[in-house]
């Protein structure tokens, strides 16, 4: 008999001691647990400002409000909107009576509503009186409530906010009840539903800003900017929860508008912005931010999408007293995986470029995605978190649950990465979107990170392209600078003189925009089927 060694498993934590965590608690009452202590403090900037008792307090009525509308523990409750005071309303006092919340962005079409709509058997949607006319194909048999003045057939607002918060009922909330029903972002395929608990929500808020030394440290006189999309895990977490959870103000921006969002920055003297790489291309190249007084902001924190280094550079040099540093995350972790060390209380050191460590209370390994087997430091592989953060499943599907999901409770994401010797966490790309040339791999998130580097790119994006000798090869769409005249020689050799012979660009489309979701990632799908469609 051949007796196995037992494989190891090489298994990352966080540099920071584990904590407590209040996760038997539902969402709710964790996140409001300390505002007794700071009633009067803003909580919601928006457009008018709301303290937290008065944000406590209609969130109780909303709660109210919905269950006399018949909403039960369990309901779904569709949010269709833009950043706003309702939203959190909502998002609350749904949780209050143990219903549900599943976001969506308004401007998805009638379809894409009634899929998630569907799919997740809402009840009732609230939004905004524009957006009603792409509710009208379908039989309205359930309530859609706007928050401003309500079209014909819909209820408004004031039906949950008027109502009496005593007469909230008493509901049980179990901690592995799901609260919120987010859809993925759609990057890779149709947006998947993933159903997180009151405890897996809890479980990360508390993994970035709780404990003596935060990974995360928000003060109570910060002043938090979400512009990003609440339908967004990113916005609603790391943004709006964290935030919440920890006393400090959220200015609520309805849209990103550069000019419009700078004087907000200023005028509010915010504090900590959370971006994704598209805005930090702005913030780095718009010459209109000179005008601004930015000098409030001490933390940047940038997620949902790869960020170069040299981007990161040119971003702190037009904000040279804040602290850059990004987090990682996807929705059905719950969703942060890694964030900077150097956001914590008593900073920690970490390389540019990188995603920072594992959150505290959970453990990430790096597996060959060939063989499953756990990597060493240093190795590239594919990223897994296990944790009470992560999510319960996919709504409606075990199957893609199971795949996602081992029996060891290892969520694989799908994105490959490694971990260094300080533990620092480098994404390299995700696994379906490495481009095979000949077996080598090419990632196009480095040549991406390398195109925007050059003075007359403003933007870029890399997708494979079929090639008969080659299997795949790495062609890109380039948006030019205004005013410069590029040609395709010059990107290819701008390439071409920084990589490997099996990483240069076959071609060169140049383009006015490259396509991104709402919440800054690249639509890779819709150029790889543009091209496609060409040839
Ligand atoms: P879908 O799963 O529906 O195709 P999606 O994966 O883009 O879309 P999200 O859950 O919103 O949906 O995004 C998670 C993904 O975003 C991660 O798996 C990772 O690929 C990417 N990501 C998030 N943060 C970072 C980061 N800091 N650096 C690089 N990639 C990141
Ligand atoms: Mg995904």
């Amino acid at each position: 008999i051949v007796l196995q060694s037992p494989e190891k498993v090489h298994v990352f934590k966080s540099k920071l001691p584990p904590i407590p965590i209040s996760n038997h608690l539902p969402l709710h009452t964790y996140c409001f647990e300390n505002f007794s202590n700071y009633p009067n403090r803003t909580c919601l900037l928006a457009g008018k400002s709301y303290t937290f008792a008065e944000t406590h307090l209609t969130c109780r009525k909303v709660a109210a409000g919905l269950s006399n509308l018949g909403i039960k523990r369990g309901d779904v409750v569709m949010v269709l909107l833009q950043n706003c005071a309702e939203f959190v309303f909502t998002f609350i006092g749904a949780s209050m009576i143990g219903a549900v919340t599943t976001t969506a962005n308004p401007f998805y079409t009638t379809k894409e509503i009634f899929n998630q709509f569907d799919a997740s058997k809402s009840k009732l949607i609230i939004t905004q009186s524009q957006y009603v006319d792409k509710l009208r194909d379908r039989k309205i048999d359930f309530a859609v409530i706007t928050i401003d003045d309500p079209p014909e057939g819909c209820l408004h607002f004031s039906v949950l906010s008027d109502a009496n918060e005593d007469e909230i009922p008493v509901v049980e909330i179990d901690p592995n009840d799901a609260v919120a029903l987010p859809f993925s972002s759609g990057t890779t395929g149709l947006p998947k539903g993933v159903i997180l608990t009151h405890k897996s929500l809890i479980t990360s808020v508390a993994q970035q800003i709780d404990g003596e030394n935060p990974n995360l440290y928000l003060k109570s006189d910060d002043v938090v900017l979400c512009v990003l999309p609440l339908f967004h895990i990113y916005s609603l977490n790391s943004v709006l929860l964290c935030s919440l959870r920890a006393g400090a103000a959220v200015l609520l921006v309805q849209k990103f508008e550069i000019g419009s969002l700078l004087e907000l920055i200023q005028r509010h003297r915010v504090s900590v912005a959370a971006v994704v790489p598209p805005l930090v291309l702005a913030l780095a190249r718009n010459p209109i931010v000179d005008k601004f007084d930015l000098s409030s902001i001490r933390v940047v924190l940038s997620g949902a999408a790869p960020l170069g280094k040299e981007l990161e550079a040119a971003l702190l040099s037009r904000v040279p007293q804040a602290v850059f540093g990004q987090g990682y995350g996807m929705t059905e972790a719950g969703p942060v995986l890694s964030m900077s060390p150097s956001f914590a209380k008593q900073p920690l050191p970490t390389k540019s470029g990188s995603c920072g460590n594992v959150v505290r209370n959970a453990e990430l390994k790096v597996v060959d995605p060939e063989t499953g087997r756990s990597l060493p430091r240093n190795k590239p592989g594919e990223i897994c978190i296990r944790g009470l953060q992560i999510m319960k499943g996919y709504l409606n599907d075990a199957e893609a649950t199971a795949r996602t999901i081992d029996v060891d409770g290892w969520l694989h994401t799908g994105d490959i990465g490694i971990v260094d010797d300080d533990e620092d966490v480098f994404i390299v790309d995700r696994v379906k979107e490495l481009i095979k040339f000949k077996g080598f791999q090419v990632p196009p998130a480095e040549l991406e990170a390398l195109l925007i580097s050059h003075p007359s790119i403003e933007d870029a994006a890399v997708v494979p392209q079929k090639d008969e000798a080659a299997g795949e090869v790495p062609v890109a769409f380039v948006v030019p600078s205004n005013g410069f005249a590029l040609t395709e020689e010059d990107v290819k050799e701008f390439i071409a003189k920084q990589v490997v012979f099996y990483k240069r660009l076959h071609q060169v489309h140049f383009v006015h925009v490259i396509p991104k979701s709402p919440a800054g990632k690249i639509l890779r799908k819709d150029l790889r089927a543009k091209l496609a469609a060409a040839y």
